[in-house]
């Protein structure tokens, strides 16, 4: 998966430390990357200008990473879509992404205090905002999702969302809820999108996922009782039963939606 990224090392260790101009320095547009012509992540160096100030967020073995809340665009340097980027770097590339844009918009969305409207400042000694008018802190956002491999005998249940850029066949997926355990979330989100009660619930494994804000969790079940499918139209565009043989292979398995598929497929899970 794209974290598990050895023999390289993420830190995330919290600094204020200022920008040098080897440090790596990421720009961001909407769901785009700010790159060098080479396709390249650019260093601080290597722009005309530095903006005022750079958040630093983490270092990968000896390369820090840091990011601007500004355009940085200059004429050697192009904004490049991040999702058909992913597709051509390696995992360590596609992590850094992910985690420096996770950040990158929690910077970018929390300028201000949701409680009392007064600008928010950088803690000193954690990653955390605080409003000196309330005392309000802030911590980073991360929005604990379920990913779900819901077994029938031999086949697997896929699915392809509604009202979204990416069309490939997904699993079941969803949020979890205040007040719920991710165990409870499963069972809802499997009645809710197709209509089916499961059984024999078990965790798989989990992943980072910085595009969305969200930590997935991954989980194992089988279908409890009948296995017709009734659709929830706003959610998923089609939902079915796919046979492990049916299911194509994926050699990198840089998602753990990716991943839950091949275990299937190759009668690990
Ligand atoms: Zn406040």
């Amino acid at each position: 998966m794209l974290q598990n990224i050895a023999p390289h090392r993420f830190d995330n260790t919290y600094s204020t430390r200022s920008i040098t101009g080897e440090d790596y320095l990421l720009s961001f547009r909407g769901r785009e990357v700010l790159l060098n012509s080479d396709d390249t992540i650019p260093q601080a160096k290597e722009f005309n200008h530095l903006p005022e100030y750079c958040y630093y967020l983490f270092r990968i073995d000896e390369k820090c990473y840091f990011c601007s809340l500004d355009s940085l665009y200059q004429e050697d340097m192009y904004y490049a879509a991040l999702r058909p980027y992913f597709r051509k770097v390696d995992n360590t590339t596609e992590f850094i992404l992910h985690t420096a844009f996770q950040l990158f918009e929690w910077y970018r969305d929390h300028c201000f205090c949701g409680r009392c409207g007064k600008p928010l400042f950088r803690s000193e000694k954690e990653r955390a905002l605080y409003c000196k008018e309330c005392g309000n802190t802030i911590y980073p956002k991360i929005s604990p999702a379920v990913i779900i491999a819901l077994r029938n005998d031999d086949s697997i249940l896929m699915s392809v969302y509604a009202n979204r850029e990416y069309k490939h066949y997904a699993l079941l997926a969803g949020f979890v809820e205040i007040g719920e355990t991710p165990e409870d979330t499963v069972i809802r989100e499997v009645n809710e999108e197709v209509g089916l009660h499961v059984k024999n619930i078990q965790y798989y494994a989990s992943q980072p996922w910085g595009i969305d804000s969200d930590l997935l969790l991954g989980y194992v079940c089988d279908v409890d009782g009948s296995t017709e499918i009734t659709l929830e139209e706003d959610e998923l565009a089609s939902a079915e039963w796919v046979k492990r043989e049916d299911i194509e292979e994926d050699l990198r398995q840089s998602s753990l939606t990716s991943t839950l598929m091949q275990a299937f497929r190759n009668h690990e899970i």
